[in-house]
């Protein structure tokens, strides 16, 4: 009896240790299923946000400088290391410092050839006759260029861009659709200097905006040398791979590049708050310290405030003769 009993005893424990082993396994196998499920969740969201970066900033994502700006690999790392040095170098791009620059046997000019402002445009057949599909939905890319360029003349009343009317206008823009969005920066003295307004670019009117204001000289705010002042650039949440991005958060020298006197988080030429980073969904690579600058940074709408004062203080009024 005894040992009848003994045995019992010992199936059951035996039974309740499997069923409580059962249950730890499943309970394990649950919050393993959770884990996932969130990982997965994260996952989601980042793409979610790496896509709705390069919607809604598409001249970041092009292959030009900094994404959008057609400049010689050399003239931007001279004033990259102006920035640090200081000093006079080789290139003046500032329209407010010089009327022209050289190097290499290149000639650039502020746009001043035509009279301060004045920029003759060509727009090609294929942008012509891209849909509104490729625009905004409602309009086409050229409508929004269109529009774009008469409400700088409207807002800026000394910038006036006017058709390419042959030889008599030997430097011009060329306004192409392209893969990307890029712009020269500033007047190159070029035939058909390069304005891409590609997928995505003509979906706001900032973004084209942005494009134009490179074309009249202007670089990325937040690479102004003043802007630890105004931002904290966080390097250690910026893509380093497939592609390093860190070079483009790298300060240009101040006194060579046009911006506007103050440092403006509302410019349609400064970056979004998670510019690059390796997860768009949670971490910030520049961060306002103020609330109103994070409120207004990486806008596409219009030219801020700041933008248009600048426009006017470089190109007037009052509009030279
Ligand atoms: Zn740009």
């Amino acid at each position: 009896m005894n040992v009848f009993r003994t045995f019992a005893l010992f199936c059951i424990a035996l039974l309740v240790s499997q069923a409580r082993a059962s249950s730890e396994a499943l309970s394990e196998e649950e919050e393993d299923t959770e884990e996932n499920n969130s990982i997965r969740e994260r996952e989601r969201l980042k793409a979610e946000a790496d896509a709705e970066q390069r919607r809604e900033y598409p001249e970041m994502y092009g292959d030009a400088e900094q994404g959008d700006m057609i400049i010689p690999k050399e003239e931007l790392e001279e004033l990259k290391r102006l920035a640090k040095v200081g000093g006079h170098g080789k290139y003046r791009t500032s329209i407010f410092n010089s009327a022209y620059f050289s190097y290499g046997g290149t000639y650039g000019y502020g746009w001043i050839y035509y009279g301060l402002g004045r920029i003759p445009y060509y727009v090609t057949p294929d942008f012509k006759q891209r849909t509104a599909a490729e625009g905004n939905g409602s309009h086409t890319p050229y409508e929004i260029f269109m529009d774009a360029i008469a409400y700088i003349k409207n807002e800026v009343a000394c910038v006036d861009f006017f058709p390419f009317e042959g030889a008599t206008t030997p430097y011009y823009v060329l306004v192409d659709y392209g893969a990307s969005c890029q712009a020269e920066i500033g007047c190159r003295m070029k035939s058909g200097q390069k304005l891409d307004l590609g997928p995505y670019c003509t979906f706001k009117r900032g973004t084209v905006l942005h494009e134009i204001m490179h074309v009249l000289g202007f670089y990325h705010e937040h690479t102004r040398q003043d802007r630890d002042s105004e931002v904290t650039v966080h390097l250690e949440n910026v893509e380093t791979s497939p592609n390093d991005r860190r070079s483009n958060f790298d300060v240009v020298s101040t006194d060579f590049v046009d911006h506007s006197p103050v440092y403006d988080c509302g410019s349609v030429m400064h970056y979004t708050h998670n510019a690059y980073s390796t997860d768009k969904f949670s971490l910030d690579t520049i961060t306002g310290k103020t609330t109103a600058c994070r409120n207004v940074m990486g806008q596409r709408v219009d030219f801020s405030p700041i933008d248009k004062a600048t426009l006017a203080a470089k190109y007037g009024p009052p509009c030279p003769a």
